[in-house]
Formats: structure tokens, sequence, C-alpha cells
């Protein structure tokens, strides 16, 4: 049997980290298996599918370099790939089922359907059809037809007792038959609900393994009687746990960003990503924690798949990243500062490829997130400095911090060289003059040219800062000590 997996979002939002975490799994289960990955849109819930959602979607997954070998812009030979462009295949379907006796038309409305779940609630009963429109017969039919009624089809249950399969990541599941009712497959206006467009289309594109989240568990029992009644074999079924929010709630919004697109925005890798998610209910069964996207596809196994929720814990995403930052080779990590700078309107390109290189080295260890740069590199990217109050309070109260910044000043200026060897050199050069430590004059130094305590190592950011930057700044800081001391006496 040849492996073929779907990844079927419904468009009506952006691409949610538990929607990623499924296509990636489909993903590699696919590639593990030489199978094809399939991408479906289920657009039939007009009200709520819009083309931005798609375009967001197929964004997020493209970010993610989980390519599908068949759905939008894929053409191949089981589309359209779209729901909203599928509707022969439900009507032919559904026309069959009704043939077969499995399948019928309901005149009841939704404020009918409604008062009767309500009595059957206050009755203390699970509300369910009564499967009246069942029993009606030719005439009763075209009578509430003539009431102008427009009616929905419903399945026809037949079958009570258990329902089980073997789950790829639960195990056996049963399920009570008996709880069920005769469910709607099309809606009057003619669209298909999600159970029913699901299973046409899955046993359509020849779907073998259905890997979703087990929030669609319940879903499960319906699709297979439908499986059964049109006498087709039901795909594979897993069921992936959810995932939980550090405080052990379903993972939403209170918990931070959703969406993929947001990690994007924040300054992940699409490295970290796909590593992070992959370890969110599947596990390499060694320590290992460092994975590429190549790696996983041929280690991927649904055995390894736990049923127990997984944790998003944003920390250890964090960590991930600053591994995958470091894994980079400095081109690459120079260029993905660049891209993501120039995505947040921050244009580097007038800048020389050294100083951008250099930037991102002095920056170092510290980059955990690509917008790291922006916190680390802003005394070098913004015009104006600013200033860690604190701080810039703390080089004002410092005695003697003034005239040794002015002589640091005055001492650079005629530096010709200004490399980080030649800064080097006169910086401690001038400290030892003054008889103090050269830490002491560096940090008083570092906190003038960035305004802060934490910062890239001096040298590198009088380099980047350039001689007449740092020269002003120093200058400046020293005239705002003189300020200061003045204004005390
Ligand atoms: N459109 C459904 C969803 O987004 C797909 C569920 C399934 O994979 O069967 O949840």
């Amino acid at each position: 049997m040849s492996v073929r997996v779907r990844f079927a979002p419904s468009p009506s939002g952006y691409l949610h980290v538990g929607g990623a975490r499924t296509a990636l799994f489909n993903y590699l289960f696919a590639r593990r298996h030489g199978g094809a990955f399939v991408l479906r849109i289920e657009d039939t819930d007009l009200a709520r599918s819009n083309d931005e959602s798609v375009a967001a979607i197929l964004e997020s997954l493209r970010w993610l370099g989980l390519t599908w070998d068949e759905g939008p812009g894929v053409e191949g030979p089981h589309g359209p790939y779209f729901q909203g462009q599928r509707g022969e295949y439900y009507s032919r379907h559904a026309a069959e089922l009704r043939a077969r006796g499995r399948a019928y038309p309901c005149y009841c409305t939704p404020d009918e359907l409604e008062q009767r779940r309500a009595a059957q609630l206050a009755r203390s009963e699970a509300p369910r059809y009564d499967g009246r429109c069942r029993a009606l017969d030719d005439a009763g039919r075209a009578r509430l037809e003539a009431e102008g009624r427009k009616a929905a089809l419903r399945f026809a249950k037949n079958e009570d007792g258990g329902l089980a399969w073997e789950d790829g990541v639960r195990g056996a599941v049963s399920f009570q038959n008996d709880v069920l009712d005769d469910f709607v497959l099309l809606r009057s206006d003619g669209l298909p609900t999600y159970n029913f467009a699901c299973v046409v289309d899955d046993h359509e594109m020849e779907i073998s393994h259905v890997i979703r989240g087990d929030d669609h568990i319940s879903n499960t029992p319906r699709q297979l009687l439908l499986y059964r009644a049109f006498g087709w074999a039901a795909p594979h079924f897993a069921h992936v746990p959810m995932i939980l929010g550090g405080d052990g709630s379903r993972l939403s919004k209170r918990h931070g960003a959703t969406s993929v697109a947001s990690y994007a925005e924040l300054g992940y890798l699409p490295e970290a990503m796909v590593n992070f998610l992959a370890l969110l209910g599947w596990s390499p069964g060694d320590n290992r924690e460092l994975f590429a996207l190549s790696e996983l596809e041929t280690l991927f196994g649904l055995d390894r798949c736990g049923s127990s929720p997984a944790v998003f814990n944003l920390e250890k995403l964090e960590w991930m990243n600053a591994r995958h930052l470091k894994r980079l080779s400095e081109d690459d990590r120079v260029r993905r500062v660049e891209d993501f700078m120039a995505a947040r309107g921050h244009d580097l390109s007038g800048r020389s490829p050294e100083w951008r290189a250099g930037l991102v080295r002095a920056i170092g260890d510290r980059l955990k997130t690509l917008k790291d740069v922006e916190f680390y590199g802003a005394f070098a990217l913004r015009e104006s400095l600013e200033t860690d109050p604190q701080a810039w309070a703390e080089l004002c109260e410092r005695p003697g911090v003034g005239p040794r910044l002015a002589a640091l000043a005055g001492r650079l200026a005629s530096d010709p060289d200004f490399t980080l060897e030649s800064l080097e050199r006169e910086t401690r050069g001038l400290a030892a003059e003054f008889g103090i430590k050269a830490g002491e004059l560096m940090s008083a130094a570092r906190v003038a040219l960035t305004g802060r305590r934490v910062a890239p190592g001096l040298f590198e950011v009088m380099w980047l800062l350039g001689k007449d930057r740092t020269l002003e700044r120093l200058r400046d800081a020293a005239s705002r000590w003189q300020q200061v001391q003045t204004s005390r006496v």
C-alpha cells in the first residue's frame, strides 16, 4: 500500500502551532515512508473561510519547509484540492448513498430542531435527531416541499453496538455507536458537512493514513460509519494528543503567541520551530534533542508518538532557537538577520557586508532569537542613543568618569586605524595612564556608547559606531557627567 497522507486545514485564521504540528507529523510520515503529502483546503464553511487565511496558512507551511506533493499550486491526479471546488464529488456520492438507502432528505427547520433539542435537554436526554424525516414517504416529502422547505441530507444510521479501530497513536479505541444519530451529510444549501466531505475526499484522494489532532476523535466513529455505508476501506487513523500550555490547560492565546507566523515575527528560525514541534508528542527514543528537518524525515514514526498531552514550553523553544542559530554558518546567520530586519523595516543593505557580519559577531551568543538584534544592536541601528536610566544615572554619579571619557575621546580621535586592535590598545593605554583598571574605563565607555550595561564587547561597539559617533557619544556622556556634577554644588 502506498502511503498518502493529508493536512486538511480549514482556512478560517492563521496556522496555529497545533495545526503546524499536525502538518509536520503528516509531512514526516510521508517522507519517512516515501509517500505523498497532500494539502487539502477545507473551505466549505463559507462564513468562516477566506482567501487571506489560505494565503497565511500556505505561507506558514512554506516557511516551515513543509512542501506538499499535491495541493494548492501543485496540481496532481486527485485535484482540485479546495473542497469548495469539489461539489460534484459530494453530490455524486450523496446520490449514491441515497440510492443505497443510506441517506434521506430532512425537511426540519433549524427552529424546529432547536425546539426539540431544548425539550430533550429538559428531559435530561442526550440531544439527537429524532429521525422523523426518515419515515416520510414520497407524498409526505412532496407536501413539505410544497411548503417551500429545503431539504438537508441525513445519514441513515442503521448500526448500533460498538465501533472500534486500531489507532496509530492510542492503540485500540472503541466507541458506542448508539450515541450517534442520523447526522447531516449535506446542508439545506447543498454544502457538505465536514464529516461527509472529509470521508469522500479521503477516499477519492486515496489517503492511507489520517493523522490529526485528538480533538477530532469524536468524528472518527461517524466517518467509519460512512466508510462502511459506502463499502470503502477506511484509512488508518492516528490521533495525536493535544498541546497544552504550561499551566496544563489547552494551549491558547492566554499562553502567548499561538500562530506560526507570530513566531517568525518574534525571530524564531523555522529550523527551531520544526524541531520543537516534532518533539511535542514524538520522541526519538534517546536523549537527543536537536534535529534538522532532514533528520526527522528519516527518524519519525507513529510508534514513538505518545498519547499523553504535550506541553508547549517557550523556554525550550528559545533554547532550541539559540542552538539552531549557532549551528548556522556565519554567512547564513547574517543573512537571516538581514532578512528578518528587512521584513521589519530596518534596511541594512546600506551597510557594508563587513559591518553587518561584525554586528552579528559582536552580539554573538547573546542572540537567542533574530529579534534580539534589535535590542543588542540598538546602539548602532538607531540614530539616537536610548539610555537605561539606571545605568546612565550611575555613570553620571561615578567619580572621575567625565574627564576620563573626554580623555578617551581625545585619544581615539588621533587613532588613525580605528580597528579592534588599535581601539583596545589605546583604551588600555589610557586606563594605565590614569592608574585605573582597564575594566573600569571600559564599563563607563560601554554605558556612554550603548546607553546600557548589557551590550556587546566595547571595541566591537566602537568599531560598529565608527569614529565620529564614538567620539560624539563619549564627549556627550562626559558633558552630561559634568552637568550632573555641577548641579550638585
Ligand atoms: N478541517 C479539519 C480541521 O481543520 C480537518 C480535520 C481532519 O484532519 O480530518 O480541523
